[in-house]
């Protein structure tokens, strides 16, 4: 399923070493990375090169070469050497993140050439389709499952998925990084998600059943009687999945008591009458302070 390594080297079965070694040099110059670094091609034609030489500049190899042909290398293993990882970065909700998704995704990778079946020669000639390298780039919609809990940064490998290696070699792997949006309400910490609520002053004052939402659906917040701005609550197995035991965080939920302005008068008489039948603020000890004393 290989090229030959004579050919890849162009040069005769029976070339000496020296010629091996001239011929190896003067392709690597040609497609080295280093100079053309932007083409891929030229890369995998690198590589096809570099494994050439390396069979065939040790004796033992190539003697093992000569006999079993292309279809074994050094090691006496069959067909082309694994492909490529290939990487790929997705955007995904926070929903996502809490239900798990499945994705649609367009991977570029390089894939069997169907012209010549994969052995980069067309009637005794150079595949022109895939100039002779056995594998062409093609994009694929590939279906991923990503499972929940995942974070910006996590990295999902999809085996057998990637690059396939040229002459037949095995795919390579792929590499699925997410990103996770930001969210409008929530943020994460860790395990751990993060929201503010707003509630009424008579909430924060009668205590208050109030339905908020979660990563995953929603819930109802108990608010006792006489709850502070700023006072947080903690909603367990309301946060997000954790990728590594499948349990699910906690969610904090810390309130913020929203501040009636303009009262009118009627309001005004109302919260005068409250002022003198609710106890006023402990601030009687803070004048010892005054003056930086402790
Ligand atoms: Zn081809």
């Amino acid at each position: 399923m290989r090229r030959d390594y004579y050919a890849v080297l162009g040069i005769a079965a029976t070339a000496p070493p020296r010629e091996i070694r001239q011929a190896y040099q003067r392709l690597a110059r040609q497609y080295s990375p280093d100079v053309n670094f932007w083409d891929t091609a030229a890369l995998a034609l690198f590589e096809e090169i570099a494994e050439a030489y390396r069979v065939l500049s040790d004796p033992q190899a190539r003697a093992l070469y000569d006999r079993f042909g292309p279809a074994l290398d050094a090691d006496g293993v069959a067909a082309g050497r694994r492909g490529d990882d290939v990487h790929v970065t997705v955007e995904i909700d926070f929903a996502d993140v809490a239900r798990g998704a499945t994705l649609r995704l367009n991977v570029p990778r390089f894939s069997p050439c169907g012209a010549c079946g994969a052995s980069g020669r067309r009637d005794s000639r150079a595949c022109a389709v895939c100039q002779a390298r056995g594998v062409r780039r093609a994009v694929d919609a590939l279906t991923v499952v990503v499972p929940p809990g995942v974070d910006s940064g996590t990295q999902v490998r999809v085996p057998g998925e990637g690059s396939a290696g040229p002459f037949g070699g095995a795919r390579g792997d792929l590499i699925v990084s997410t990103r996770v949006r930001e969210h409008p309400l929530f943020t994460r910490t860790g395990d751990g998600v993060h929201c503010e609520i707003p509630i009424g002053v008579w909430e924060a004052l009668r205590g208050a059943r109030i339905r908020v939402p979660t990563p995953l659906d929603d819930t109802v917040l108990v608010v006792p009687p006489g709850t502070a701005a700023g006072q947080v609550f903690r909603l367990r197995g309301h946060g997000l999945p954790r990728l590594a035991d499948g349990t699910t965080g906690d969610l904090y939920v810390t309130v913020r008591v929203e501040m009636p302005t303009g009262l009118d008068a009627r309001t005004d008489e109302l919260v005068r009458e409250l002022e003198r039948l609710l106890p006023g603020p402990s601030r009687a000890d803070l004048a010892r302070f005054r003056g930086g004393a402790s």
